[in-house]
């Protein structure tokens, strides 16, 4: 059963938006564990998308308002567009002095930039001031009149780079600091924050002795265990041009999959679709792809590399996630051409 509810139907904005990132389909015949374990589902609005949690276990209920309630404590450390949190300092002293930040920023920094240097910079956590240039840091994307010309773009990509973002801590799990080296430079945390925030929740409804459950927030889908009736959790992916249509669908046990899709905040322009995923390297939004699924071991590192692959393309892209252990994608190419990495868990994708 596809889990849509009332709860879902009351708000067609955020039908579409939930349904444009990962649709999840749990075959959810039993609902009783052997052990009388019940399974726990609750939703909640929050990270500017539906979050949903699935828990079986006596405490489900208090372990998943925990984990909602962590995930809402991360989120208001790295959301940028939240001028109260650490992301936001370190934004507005940029060219300035560092700041304190906590660990939870630190691991996610670091991790973040080290995927920023393995892609290259196809990936670049700096992207702030072209998400902006491009009309993405609205509400409803848009841009008026032409479109920033090459003045502009270059303008703004001088201000785009990871290599220039400082992240230190003195001590393994403490707090660091942060510093952006020039005004006007902006950390963007759109491409992993929503995956760390399931990881953290993952880990809160562990505390409580949850082993077998699923958190699904926006387009990262993280899961442990199994359900009631000992098979895998399946997520499904969508297709990225028929939204009520499934491609294939994923069993997941101890890890995470993210999908990045040209579908999820666009505008067209002249004929054109202008997605929110920028290439840095050009200063222009990313036309080579529909959609990228990753299955990595964290959520922190599927959301990473998902919009990494994006960027990338189907042949940089393939080559980067078969030299990564424990990885794997399937990438829809912008003619709908597929691709499906050497550890691809499922052979069957219907395009
Ligand atoms: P996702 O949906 O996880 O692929 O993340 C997309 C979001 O990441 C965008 O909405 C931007 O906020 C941000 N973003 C866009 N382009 C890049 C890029 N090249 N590197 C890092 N973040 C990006
Ligand atoms: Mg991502």
């Amino acid at each position: 059963m596809k889990v849509v509810g009332a709860y879902f139907l009351e708000d067609k904005l955020n039908i579409y938006m939930f349904f444009l990132s990962l649709i999840l389909s749990f075959v959810c015949c039993n609902l009783c564990c052997a052990d009388n374990a019940t399974l726990v589902t609750q939703q909640r609005q929050m990270l500017h998308t539906y979050v949903e949690i699935k828990a079986y276990g006596d405490n489900a209920s208090a372990a998943i308002d925990a984990a909602f309630n962590e995930m809402e404590r991360v989120n208001s450390l790295l959301n940028n567009y939240d001028p109260a949190s650490e992301i936001s300092q370190i934004n507005n002293n940029a060219g300035g002095n560092a700041v304190t930040i906590s660990p939870e920023t630190v691991e996610a920094l670091q991790t973040a930039l080290k995927f920023c240097k393995l892609s290259g910079g196809a990936l670049d956590i700096t992207i702030g001031p072209l998400v902006r240039l491009w009309g993405f840091t609205q509400e409803i994307p848009s841009m008026k009149g032409a479109g920033p010309d090459s003045h502009e773009i270059q303008k703004a990509r001088q201000l785009v780079d990871y290599q220039s973002l400082q992240v230190l801590q003195d001590m393994q799990g403490g707090p660091g600091t942060a510093r952006l080296a020039k005004k006007g430079m902006w950390v963007d945390v759109g491409s992993f924050s929503k995956g760390y925030c399931a990881d953290k929740a993952i880990a809160v409804l562990k505390k409580y002795g949850i082993n077998n459950a699923l958190v699904a927030a926006g387009g990262t889908i993280n899961a442990i265990g199994k359900k009631a009736d000992g098979s895998q959790w399946k997520v499904a992916v969508r297709h990225p041009r028929k939204e009520d249509d499934f491609m294939t669908f994923v069993p997941l046990c101890d890890a995470s999959i993210s999908t990045s899709g040209d579908y999820e905040r666009f505008y067209m322009k002249n004929g054109k679709r202008k997605g929110h995923i920028i290439d840095p390297h050009t200063g222009k939004p990313v036309d080579r792809m529909q959609s990228v699924s990753v299955v990595a071991a964290s959520g922190l590192e599927s959301d990473l590399l998902s919009t990494t692959l994006f960027v990338l393309g189907p042949v940089n892209g393939m080559r980067l996630i078969d030299s990564l252990p424990g990885t794997s994608a399937l990438l829809v190419s912008y003619d709908g051409k597929l691709g499906i990495s050497k550890k691809w868990p499922v052979k069957t994708v219907i395009y």
